[in-house]
């Protein structure tokens, strides 16, 4: 367990009214940054949507980003999915929003519709942890092994569920990052097409830490140019694979411009974090 999640009570429900206005503000600025960037790119408006990446955050800090505009949101630690999924559960209920998985058939398509908040994880697996997210999430965006995808395949089937998922992809070959080998990219995403109980919904990757925008950039085009792969080869349980994840708060306006659908800003829309 993370240590900040002794001292800070991570289901803690109220917010101080100056708190949440930072946060409205925050979440404003974040979406002009959006728009203004779709426009640079020449992309249509509202092709990308803001994921706000909440680690280190409480509930009521979530609460007031959803309230200000979030309509997607992602947790690093299965720990901290499990102690916050109840309190957002109900109180996005309670403003007529269904949040993260949604088990039966008939209400998922009813979550298609309606006012749904997809809630994903974005931070590594550990095979022991995936019953603690299973029954909270939409999509884990963090699948980067074939072994890890059988797994969660293998959960998901025994639940009688779908589940949807993301191949996160190395572009930058950084050694401290998660991810698979570019060079499986292709391979992995048509295997993990064709397992029951998965909805292979895209491809994640986090941007190279690095000064030079060419070197951020290319990576991101390179992803891109790995989903296109993958739509035109059709392999069956691939037609799904559309979304690209990628671009944080330091580098949403390069993803954009790679063709990102979704960004995942943490630091933009909260502020810095106390906690690492
Ligand atoms: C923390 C995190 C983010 C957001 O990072 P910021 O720099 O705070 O925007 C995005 N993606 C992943 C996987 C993260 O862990």
């Amino acid at each position: 367990m993370a240590a900040y999640m002794e001292h800070k009570n991570l289901a803690n429900e109220t917010i101080a009214p100056a708190r949440a206005r930072e946060i409205a503000d925050n979440v404003r600025r974040t979406l002009d940054r959006i728009a203004a960037a779709e426009v640079a790119a020449g992309r249509e408006p509202g092709s990308v949507s803001l994921l706000a990446a909440t680690k280190t955050r409480d509930v009521g800090e979530i609460m007031a980003a959803i309230d200000a505009g979030v309509r997607m949101i992602g947790e690093n630690r299965p720990q901290e999915v499990q102690v916050k999924a109840p309190g957002l559960v109900r109180l996005a209920a309670a403003r007529g929003f269904s949040l993260g998985a949604v088990e039966s058939e008939s209400a998922q398509e009813s979550a298609q519709e309606s006012a749904h908040i997809p809630f994903h994880l974005i931070g590594q697996l550990q095979s022991n942890k995936i019953g603690k997210v299973l029954p909270a999430v939409d999509c884990i965006e963090s699948v980067d092994a074939i072994a890890l995808a059988e797994k969660i395949a293998r959960r998901a089937v025994a639940r009688g569920t779908t589940v949807g998922v993301m191949l996160e992809v190395n572009e930058s070959g950084e050694e401290s990052k998660s991810g698979c080998p570019p060079s499986h990219a292709i391979d992995f995403a048509q295997r993990i097409g064709n397992m029951g109980g998965l909805r292979l919904q895209g491809l994640m990757t986090i941007g190279a830490h690095v000064q030079d925008e060419a070197t951020i950039r290319a990576g991101f085009a390179h992803l891109r140019k790995v989903r296109d792969q993958i739509l035109a080869e059709a392999s069956p349980g691939t037609e799904h694979c559309t979304e690209l994840s990628m671009g944080m708060t330091q580098d949403m306006e390069l993803a954009i411009r790679e063709g990102a659908t979704i960004v995942r800003a943490g630091t933009a829309v909260f502020g810095p974090r106390a906690f690492v």
